[in-house]
């Protein structure tokens, strides 16, 4: 986007908004930082530039968005990225009963694999960083410990804030989330190819001489 934050941030945003009807946006869209619905968050429009402001009451985030642009254009004008590991270890309460949801690679390659399966009940005790998958869960099942993908996950009881901001994240995770894992891995191939490149080029030299 042209704009800097400081004219976005002085631009007004008090033109009609069309009414947002589901098919407008796309199912997983949700705010950017708390993976609120889509639907819940408040729009405003500057039609003269052409862009969206939205606003997200749940994290207080707003952010602007370029009309019929794709959605990964944003400049963000309040909030700041999530430390989600952090950010559920102090806001869900522990333990909590959570149902599987999905099924684990394991469960289906390991024929002595006896941890939680796909529609299991198990209880969460603590979530912690994953580089490989974002977040992780210590679970209990029957008396045995077991590490499982948050994700795979929902929590038993409806009515609770914990299952509220457990689908909160695994929405933003679908949208937003990039693993550390495959960052870590596109790193090292660039460096390998670096490395190559260096190596052929110190060969040739070696052959002109
Ligand atoms: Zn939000």
């Amino acid at each position: 986007m042209k704009l800097s934050k400081e004219k976005l941030r002085k631009m007004n945003f008090d033109d009609t908004v069309d009414p947002q009807e589901p098919g407008d946006y796309d199912e997983e869209d949700c705010c950017g930082i708390c993976g609120n619905k889509f639907e819940n968050l408040k729009i405003s429009r500057n039609a003269k530039e052409q862009l969206y402001k939205y606003e997200c009451a749940n994290c207080g985030a707003i952010f602007v968005t370029p009309e019929n642009s794709a959605k990964t254009e944003r400049v963000l004008l309040q909030g700041e990225a999530r430390n989600w590991p952090e950010y559920l270890l102090e806001t869900l309460k522990f333990p909590f009963n959570a149902n599987i949801i999905e099924s684990n690679d394991r469960e289906f390659f390991d024929p002595d694999y006896d941890g939680p399966s796909l529609y299991d009940t198990v209880k969460v005790l603590e979530v912690f960083y994953s580089m490989k998958y974002g977040v992780e869960a210590l679970v209990r099942k029957s008396r045995r410990t077991y590490q499982q993908i948050l994700c795979f996950m929902e929590a038993a009881d409806y009515d609770t804030r914990n299952y509220d901001e457990l689908e909160n994240y695994k929405r933003w995770r679908e949208k937003y989330w990039l693993s550390d894992f495959l960052v870590a891995l596109v790193e090292a191939r660039k460096e390998a190819k670096k490395e190559a490149r260096k190596e052929a080029k110190e060969a040739k030299l070696k052959q002109e001489k």
